[in-house]
């Protein structure tokens, strides 16, 4: 049993918290835009055509490889574009989409059912179902699901994380105040699946309306629900199981080699949809907040709707706006409302533009190593991070930085040090891509050379061996010349005898 706290982190209040906590259903829109590359796993290859008709509900692309990932038609339609389209990154990169122009019937396709009771499926049946249903972690880490529960397959705990991951998106808290009864049959498609014996929900304790629906439903004994302090980075996976479990999951390992999985409320959601409902993912829950719309609010909008289709039932004020797709702390601000609903967008923060902060020198007050929850020393990190020095940051643990900004919230002057240490990461993978490189065309340079050489050693092996041939041919005409010459003497010699003896 675990402390149910840890050190560092940062308590930050919600800055606009949601009026009701009902899930306001977004109408199917006119048009949808579908992502066809998810976080994790290559891009889907559309399995459709520029034209075609599509049910709700229908398979429209599929990816293969390690982490196969399906994307279904979020409403019927007419598939009218497939093509490159901007996506919500702050790179402003575009990717390949495909685009359905509704028919206003929102037919669904028929999927067989997996089975009346999930009991009488194999776990092997359920992790397929999931795979075909499209689901990836939704708590916005987007790594495909059925892939986790199969690395995690015999897990003796399945932690639950029903904390918000980090302050401003609420949708997990509607979401279990709505569905308390479907999360908890979600659980125990999950327990089958992965055949975890013992569950822990974990919740946050300012959840209590969520957490006594949830009591309402759960009369299953293998299931606890565990309230931890309202801190962040509560929800962040290890720190999570630190606190739960008392367990360190050392720098480099998972949980799911220490027999643990671990699972977002929302992915639970989609699950049960996917297991009992026969429903793919076509839809989510997305908070929309911030200081610039009137009514911050939960909605369950369809996959592809644009985002300002969502943002406009919050009625945003007529500023200039700052947009932020996922939470205040670890979100990415992006260009504008341009962009759709895709499946790990759990949160569009809508804000009055305001001018940027200004960055100061570092006053070394090691306020940020007091809140880093990764025990690390940001200070140092930075130093090093802004002076690319790579290899001296990874002695400082780099790669153990949960990038979570708490060490920006409480930095007195204002620098973004995840930031910087994100970079620092890339930077890194660069440098390995490169390394890689340099040693891949070292070694195509030293085969050519082990090539070459070895052709010429070849050569001069069939040269030597040719020459040794000719040698002995030669000897042999020789030879064979010499018995002939020897013949016609003798030939010519008893000629000369026979005509002597005959004179
Ligand atoms: S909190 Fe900011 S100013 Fe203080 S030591 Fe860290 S980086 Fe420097
Ligand atoms: S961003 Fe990294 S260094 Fe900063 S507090 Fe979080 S884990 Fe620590």
């Amino acid at each position: 049993m675990g402390s149910h706290t840890f050190k560092g982190g940062v308590h930050i209040p919600n800055p606009y918290p949601v009026e009701k906590p009902e899930i306001k259903q977004v109408p199917p829109p006119e048009q949808v835009v579908l992502l066809l590359q998810q976080r994790v796993g290559g891009e889907a290859k559309p399995c459709v055509e520029l034209g075609d008709r599509v049910l709700t509900g229908q398979v429209i692309a599929q990816t293969a490889g390690q982490f196969p990932i399906n994307v279904h038609a979020s409403i019927s339609g007419i598939i009218s574009a497939i093509e490159k389209r901007p996506i919500p990154h702050p790179s402003e990169i575009d990717a390949m989409c495909i685009v359905i122009d509704s028919d206003g019937k929102d037919e669904w396709i028929e999927i067989e059912k997996c089975d009346k009771d999930f009991l009488n499926c194999s776990a092997e049946k359920v992790i397929q179902r999931i795979r075909e249903a499209g689901i990836v972690g939704m708590g916005g880490a987007g790594f495909p699901t059925h892939a986790k529960i199969t690395n995690a397959q015999g897990a003796h705990t399945l932690i639950i994380n029903a904390t918000e991951c980090e302050p401003g998106i609420m949708c997990d808290d509607s979401l279990m105040q709505e569905y308390p009864r479907e999360i908890i049959r979600g659980i125990e498609v999950l327990m089958h699946a992965c055949g975890a014996k013992k569950v822990i929900v974990s919740i946050e304790d300012d959840k209590q309306e969520a957490l006594n629906s949830l009591l309402m439903y759960s009369f299953n004994d293998r299931i606890s629900i565990e309230k931890i302090p309202t801190k962040y980075t509560s929800g962040a996976e290890k720190l999570l199981i630190r606190a739960l479990l008392n367990l360190e999951i050392p720098s480099g390992e998972h949980a799911s080699d220490h027999g643990i999985l671990c699972q977002n409320v929302g992915t639970v959601k989609a699950i049960y949809d996917a297991v009992i409902d026969n429903k793919p993912l076509i839809s989510r829950i997305v908070t929309v907040t911030g200081s610039a719309v009137k009514h911050p609010q939960n909605y369950e909008a369809r996959l592809g709707t644009s985002f300002a289709q969502v943002v406009e039932c919050s009625e945003p004020n007529n500023q200039e706006h700052d947009i932020r797709m996922g939470g205040m702390m670890m979100g990415v601000d992006i260009p504008s409302a341009q962009y759709s609903i895709c499946k790990i967008t759990n949160c569009i923060f809508v804000n009055n533009k305001e001018p940027d902060r200004v960055v100061k020198e570092c006053i070394r007050c090691s306020s940020c190593a007091s809140v880093c929850p990764a025990n690390l020393l940001p200070q140092q990190l930075y130093w090093h991070a802004k002076s690319e020095n790579i290899e001296k940051a990874l002695e400082y643990n780099l790669m153990d930085c949960i990038e979570c900004g708490c060490c920006n919230y409480v930095c007195p002057s204002n620098i973004p040090l995840a930031e910087y240490f994100s970079f620092a990461k890339a930077l890194d993978r660069k440098l390995k891509r490169e390394e890689i490189r340099i040693d891949r065309s070292r070694d195509r340079f030293e085969f050519r050379e082990f090539r070459l050489e070895r052709n010429k050693k070849e050569r001069a092996e069939m040269m030597s061996v040719k020459k040794i041939a000719l040698k002995e041919k030669m000897a042999k005409d020789k030879e064979k010349g010499q018995v002939q010459k020897d013949k016609i003497t003798q030939a010519m010699a008893r000629i000369k005898k026979t005509k002597e003896d005959n004179a």
